[in-house]
């Protein structure tokens, strides 16, 4: 380095004396032993001069390939003598104080941090160091210091820690030392095993003598050294050797003695660095009991509250608030159990299933809080946790959730049943065996699928390996009240439905005045008595009060598959584990979708935040708290109070999920959702009725007990309400409603046993507030448009009706479900045009579609979807026609059947999630799954594998339509683990779908497809029927349940008619896709086929840049700086943080219904 030469060329005349002065420096730093220190003395003061006087003497020094640094630094390293140190000390002062990170930079990489930590070392070894040099060097240090990665090891390797604390211990009068001591400190401790080192150095204590009461001197070393304080304390020894000096209430004193005098704010980030200091001790259990005994909360929230006016002070609010968050004593759910209120008794319960796990606890544990929910930071703590930090920010963040085993990948050739097994299904099948000879096709009347004597449905399948049984629905003792009701003959319809407490009829004209009061409160289905007798208005009542007249709204025309009448007739063959009979009145009037548009919820700032501190108010002012319980699905008889106070609830309907409603204050409600039946956790639909509400005044709904780290609800999402007011009225719909709408972490604890076994973590709060606008107003609230099971049998009842003749449609039962309910099975193609060998042999071959929907009870838009493809399918519309012409539609569109009518968001009766079910699914415990796959499998043996398989669902952390499919190519090249992978061949048929889908339906968006294959989808429906049943064109539809952030819809929640659009729209893709898939066709109509031919070959193309790997959140990080996923000991940390955006580290990410 010291025979770098001056790049300056020496040809031309340099009016340079700084390049001529570093040039001779440099020749003085060649010397074999530095004689001329008085030369070397006036060099560098001179250039010291130039550069305190002229401003380009610096830029000159500095420029790019300059060697200028490398001189000085030499020289700094060669020399002993104090003044010429000074003198570079001073220069390289002012080359890095302008210029940025660039000059620091140049510093950094030619090695300027070793020379002056070696310096500082040295000096400091010295036993009456000169003061100067010291103020100089850490000066330097602290400018140099921050933007050098490997500071904090090199400084702790060099031994420079000692050198600063022993200066501090010696200064702390001297003010000006004092600066660059702490700024160099703050740096050192940005390294948590500096941090640690210092703390036993005593430096905790020593910034504690430092820092003090409200004082306009010294406010910028007071700064520093609370900044470095809280950097010290990130470190859970130093926290708590902090606890243990009793600094909590100090700071606590010091930040309210500040609040009070900086009346001006001019000490604002002052007054945040305290708080910085109380923040990182809180991080440690110690810490939040110290601050809880020194009354931190009602400290903070009050100096919050005085701040809140002023915006300026929101970090103040802000960190407050997480402070007070973290510390706000964990509280119990108020339940008896997590599990569900309903058991039901399977069959048989499998030794390694959750079920088997549920039940299996000793009584008497509990279930709802961990026995120690302690546990954290109690742990020694040793340096060790944090010596390997280096190592730590090498974390890959790689999913490893991608399928990397190629035979995995591959399609799986082998039969997986004797094809005798499978022949059970045929009956299924009868389309291609039909020889339509009975059928009179001269009058185009149906005979053989007349509507009037329609055949019926089969019934379901006895497998011979199957446990016969008599049925569980029997032998639940909870259901035996109901059997009155089963075994019932069917009413006769025209007369009106006798109700216990009203009459149903049909009646526009009727000039009745509703006696809503009473009448409305409850629709019970006749026959025996309720099974919940004690429940609201009871038989007994019926004898005093003169039944009311409920007018229905006369939707006929406007909803064509939707009758009241027969909605009732369909809940009765319902079965449901808790035995409902009560029916939801949004049921059975219907929704019309509004024709206004529903834009997606602007967010109101801080509403989060207004939130947090009135939950806090709870814990702060305990006597303005109700806690008044007023609905229970735990207790036996139910209590409905009515004392004309709170509201009224009830959820015990068809899908209906509300288990506990407690009025906290005069109009603000907890809620908590029952457990999918069977297990702990899955709480996410919800369902409800509301009554006895107050109008105009705003009620505050909180739903406690969520699990999801994340909702739509932060993203513009609002929560579903019915009014039946509204409803009789002429406006029978959902709409979406709701404001000061979020969602965020909250105090109550979640046992590990439905925290994955982890310990320590919290429910999320889901809170909305809705103001009522009618008196005596029955209101159901939810979480996305419901769709019951009877609503589907209603709706395929009247689907059936619009049967033409030449429309084949065939209805089946494919099995009966655990619960006793019928799963439907459609085939829907056209009829033949004759009984001619032609047409016969044409109808029977056309490729076969498969559909289904609803194996996740809790994505009800999955049903409006699977609503508006059938409803196309029926149609009337040349398109309808040529579509059924074209293909032998296969249709399952409720797989759990069971899950929607009980109200769970995710699994069967089983506990189990049946999208989970394929590999190797129970004809006892999934019989739905079981044999919707042998449906598929006999398809494949018999040589008819369907053209394209797609599962409906819906997504509730994302936006928009879109599509998930399989790809082996895409899969690997997300690995990019086998290169030899690239000889691998596919056929790109599997992206023409979702690309026609992006054309055509508004809500699609391509962009969000993805095809690749992950572990932890194997089995689920589309990657077993990709790779078992081998249908190349194998997808899950996700559907949003918020909106779109695209396309027409953008800025728009969801509806139905967008749904039931994306349905048909879904019915048009396909039509399409057989133009392009019939070679014949494709001759016929090669002009307009163009065009989606340079489409598709463009896709090829563009097909080198996969798709990106789509279980990460579309979200950006929620921006309100009150970080509502904070968990105590994460936040700030970067690698948590990353960890954190990263979905698939985060362990609750498994059991969530964003995944298929
Ligand atoms: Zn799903």
């Amino acid at each position: 380095m010291n025979k770098t030469k001056m790049t300056t060329e020496k040809g031309i005349p340099s009016s340079s004396r700084v390049l001529m002065l570093l040039g001779q420096l440099e020749r003085l730093n060649g010397e074999a032993v530095v004689t001329d220190t008085e030369a070397i003395r006036q060099v560098t003061g001179k250039i010291l001069h130039l550069i305190q006087t002229q401003e380009k003497t610096r830029k000159e020094i500095m420029t790019k390939g300059s060697s200028g640094m490398e001189v000085i630094l030499s020289s700094l390293e060669n020399t002993r003598d104090l003044h010429t140190i000074l003198n570079i000390l001073c220069i390289l002062n002012e080359l890095l104080t302008v210029g940025g990170g660039r000059r620091i930079g140049v510093f950094v990489s030619k090695g300027g941090t070793a020379v002056l930590l070696q310096l500082l070392v040295h000096s400091g070894r010295e036993p009456t160091p000169s003061e100067e040099l010291m103020l100089q060097l850490h000066s330097l240090v602290a400018k140099v210091g921050p933007k050098d990665r490997k500071f904090g090891i090199k400084a702790r390797l060099n031994g420079a820690l000692n050198v600063t604390v022993n200066l501090l211990k010696q200064n702390l009068q001297n003010h000006k030392l004092l600066l660059p001591c702490l700024q160099v400190l703050r740096v050192y401790s940005s390294n948590s095993v500096n941090a640690v080192s210092l703390g036993k150095s005593g430096v905790v204590e020593l910034l504690f003598r430092v820092i003090g009461p409200y004082s306009k001197k010294n406010t910028t070393l007071l700064k520093v050294a609370l900044d470095t304080l809280a950097a010290l304390l990130k470190s859970k020894m130093n926290a708590r050797r902090a606890v243990d000096r009793a600094y909590v209430p100090s700071l606590l004193a010091i930040f309210q003695d500040w609040h009070r005098n900086d009346t001006r704010h001019r000490h604002m980030l002052i007054r945040k660095s305290i708080l910085g200091c109380i923040k990182n001790i809180t991080n440690i259990k110690l810490g939040r009991k110290a601050f809880i005994d020194a009354d931190g909360m009602k400290i903070l929230y009050s100096t919050s509250t005085e701040c809140l006016p002023v915006r300026t002070l929101d970090p103040l609010v802000n960190t407050s608030s997480l402070i007070m968050r973290k510390c706000f004593p964990k509280n119990r759910l108020p339940l008896p159990t997590i599990k569900c209120v309903f058991h039901y008794p399977l069959p048989h319960v499998p030794a390694s299933g959750p079920v088997a796990q549920l039940y299996s606890q000793p009584p008497g544990v509990d279930d709802v809080v961990d026995e120690s929910d302690d546990n954290e930071d109690t742990e020694v703590d040793t340096e060790n946790d944090t010596e390997n930090e280096e190592d730590e920010k090498d974390y890959k963040g790689q999913n490893d959730d991608i399928e990397t085993d190629l035979n995995k990948l591959r399609p799986r050739q082998v039969l997986s049943r004797p094809f005798e097994e499978l022949r059970v299904y045929e009956r299924f099948f009868k389309e291609f065996s039909e020889d339509f000879q009975e059928y009179d096709f001269e009058s185009s009347r149906p005979t053989s699928h007349s509507a009037a004597n329609a055949p019926k449905p089969h019934r379901s399948i006895i497998i011979p390996t199957a446990q016969p049984t008599a049925g569980p629905w029997a032998e639940n003792p909870r259901n035996q009240a109901l059997q009155p009701i089963k075994d019932e003959p069917p009413q006769i319809k025209d007369t009106p439905v006798s109700l216990d407490s009203i009459s149903v009829s049909k009646a526009p004209e009727s000039k009745l005045e509703l006696e809503l009061v009473q009448g409305l409160s409850q629709l019970l289905m006749d026959g025996p008595e309720s099974v919940n007798g004690g429940c609201g208005i009871g038989g007994s009542q019926e004898d005093g009060v003169e039944q009311a007249v409920l007018e229905v709204p006369d939707t006929a025309a406007l909803l064509p598959l939707h009758d009241p009448d027969m909605y009732l007739e369909m809940v009765k063959g319902t079965h449901s584990v808790p035995g409902y009979t009560e029916v939801a009145y949004p049921d059975y009037f219907g929704h019309v979708a509004p024709n206004f548009r529903e834009p997606m919820l602007e967010r109101v700032y801080g509403v989060q935040r207004t939130k947090i501190f009135q939950d806090i108010e709870r814990l702060i002012h305990p006597a303005d708290i109700v806690d008044k319980l007023v609905y229970d699905l735990d207790m036996q008889r139910c209590p409905v109070i009515d004392d004309g106070d709170c509201l009224k609830f009830n959820s015990q309907f068809e899908s209906g999920n509300l288990r506990k409603a407690i009025q906290v204050r005069k109009f603000e409600y907890d809620l908590v959702l029952n457990s999918d039946i069977n297990s702990n956790h899955y709480h996410q639909w919800f369902y409800f009725e509301v009554s006895s509400m107050r109008v105009g005044v705003p009620y505050r709904f909180n739903i406690i007990n969520c699990e999801k780290s994340n909702s739509q609800f932060n993203y513009g999402m609002q929560v579903l309400m019915y009014s039946v007011q509204d409803a009789i009225s002429g406006s029978p719909r959902w709409v979406r409603t709701g404001y000061d709408i979020c969602y965020y972490k909250n105090h109550f604890s979640r046992s590990s046993i439905a925290a994955g076994g982890q310990k320590g973590k919290s429910y999320y709060t889901m809170t909305f507030t809705v103001t009522f606008r009618h008196k005596d107003d029955v209101c159901y609230f939810a979480y996305h448009y419901p769709y019951t099971y009877s609503t589907l049998k209603m709706h395929l009842q009247k689907l059936s009706g619009l049967r033409t003749p030449q429309i084949y449609y065939r209805q089946d039962q494919l099995c009966e479900t655990l619960g006793g309910n019928g799963c439907p099975l459609l085939t829907i193609t056209a009829m033949p045009e004759s009984t001619s060998n032609d047409h016969i042999c044409q109808f029977r071959n056309r490729p076969v579609v498969f559909l289904s929907a609803r194996v996740h009870p809790g994505e009800t838009n999955a049903s409006w979807v699977m609503k508006g493809t059938l409803e196309f399918l029926m149609s009337s519309s040349p398109l309808a026609q040529s579509l059924r012409e074209s293909y032998i539609f296969k249709v399952v569109p409720m797989l759990n059947p069971d899950g929607v009518i009980n109200g769970n968001h995710r699994c069967s009766l089983s506990g189990e999630d049946l999208n989970r079910q394929w590999l190797i699914p129970s004809v006892e415990l999934h019989p739905t799954i079981y044999h919707t796959k042998s449906l598929l499998q006999y398809l494949t043996a018999i040589g008819r594998t369907p053209l394209v398989f797609c599962d409906y669902h819906g997504h509730s952390r994302k936006k928009n339509v879109f599509m998930y499919g399989c790809s082996i190519k895409e899969t690997v090249w997300q690995t990019s683990v086998n290169t030899s992978s690239c000889d691998l061949q596919e056929d790109l048929g599997y992206r023409t779908l979702p690309k026609l889908l992006s054309q055509l339906a508004p809500a699609f968006s391509l962009a969000s497809c993805s095809f690749v294959v992950e572990r932890s989808k194997e089995s689920t429906a589309r990657v077993v029927v990709w790779r078992e049943i081998g249908v190349q064109r194998s997808y899950t539809m996700e559907s949003t349940l918020c909106g779109c952030d695209q396309g027409k819809y953008k800025g728009l929640q969801i509806g139905t008619r967008e749904l039931e659009e994306m349905g048909s729209q879904f019915c048009v893709a396909l039509l399409r896709l057989r133009r392009l898939t019939s070679p014949l066709e494709l001759r016929n109509h090669h002009t307009h086929l163009l065009d989606m031919e340079s489409d598709l070959i463009e896709t090829r193309c563009n097909v080198t840049c996969p798709t990106t790997y789509v279980m990460q959140e579309d979200e950006p990080t929620f921006l309100e700086e009150v970080d509502y996923s904070a968990e105590s000991d994460e936040e700030n940390d970067p690698d948590l943080e990353a960890a954190h955006q990263d979905p698939s580290s985060d362990p609750e990410f498994n059991h969530q219904d964003s995944l298929t």
